[in-house]
């Protein structure tokens, strides 16, 4: 797999691979123990926020501003023509098909601020390893940290929904990406009433927590473990067991 994408500072930790199903993912490649910052990626181009979506031109225009390796790295990014809103499209010709899959896959991909050739194929889970800052750092920097200790082999993932959420809630966001969960929260056994009623509560206890966190600082990571820490407990406490539990 072509890994140039990849910052050459990262290459050591983390890899490119086409996991079982669904397109690609990024795994380690060694023990990543937890807190380690696996990935910092710049973004390949930027655009202005405040300008509602980008149109198709602005995404043509800005897609070849970048380099030949990049917009190599950049075609073989996932792509769902949905994912880009009907307003993208005004004013192009249908019969013009590659501005149409240039802007279906930014509107794919696209982090907050930040498009990212390496950083776009993390796949989702419900209960991610890796955690990542939701906005550039000052440094144009997109980080992302390991929430646990991740053994070599093991995949890496973010969520892309906000996951404080019922299951039942969380398949409808996924919907969207077209992604059906198996993450160990969405393949929980069937009694999983009480289960959401449970993880909601966690969520809401983990959300309280999370409110007001300057995600500009580094040791932002650390914030975050102390809270998946205290949602343990709280699964711990209604009986799951010591091996359910680690696997979160
Ligand atoms: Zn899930």
């Amino acid at each position: 797999m072509d890994e140039s994408c990849i910052p050459e500072a990262y290459r050591q930790l983390i890899e490119i691979r086409e996991p079982v199903f669904a397109g690609k993912g990024i795994f380690a490649k060694q023990l990543l123990p937890k807190g380690v910052r696996i990935l910092a990626e710049s973004s390949c181009f930027s655009w202005e926020n405040h300008c509602g979506y980008p149109r198709w031109d602005h995404v043509e225009d800005l897609y070849y501003a970048m380099d030949p390796q990049q917009r190599k790295a950049y075609n073989k990014l996932y792509y769902l023509d949905r994912m880009a809103p009907e307003s993208a499209y005004s004013g192009l010709d249908p019969q013009n098909i590659i501005p149409r899959f240039m802007v279906g896959i930014f509107y794919t991909n696209k982090f907050k601020n930040a498009m990212l050739l390496a950083g776009s194929h993390f796949r989702h889970s419900c209960c991610p390893n890796v955690f990542t800052t939701e906005e550039l750092l000052d440094n144009g920097q997109q980080v992302f940290h390991a929430i646990r200790d991740i053994q070599a082999g093991e995949e890496l993932t973010i969520s892309y929904i906000n996951v404080r959420k019922t299951r039942a809630q969380r398949q409808k966001c996924l919907d969207e990406y077209e992604w059906t969960c198996h993450c160990f929260m969405c393949t929980l056994p069937k009694e999983g009433a009480r289960v959401d009623k449970l993880l909601e509560e966690c969520f809401k206890h983990q959300e309280s927590q999370l409110r007001g966190l300057d995600t500009q600082e580094e040791p932002y990571w650390a914030k975050y473990y102390e809270v998946m820490k205290s949602q343990i407990e709280s699964f711990k406490a209604l009986g799951w067991g010591v091996e359910e539990v680690h696997r979160l």
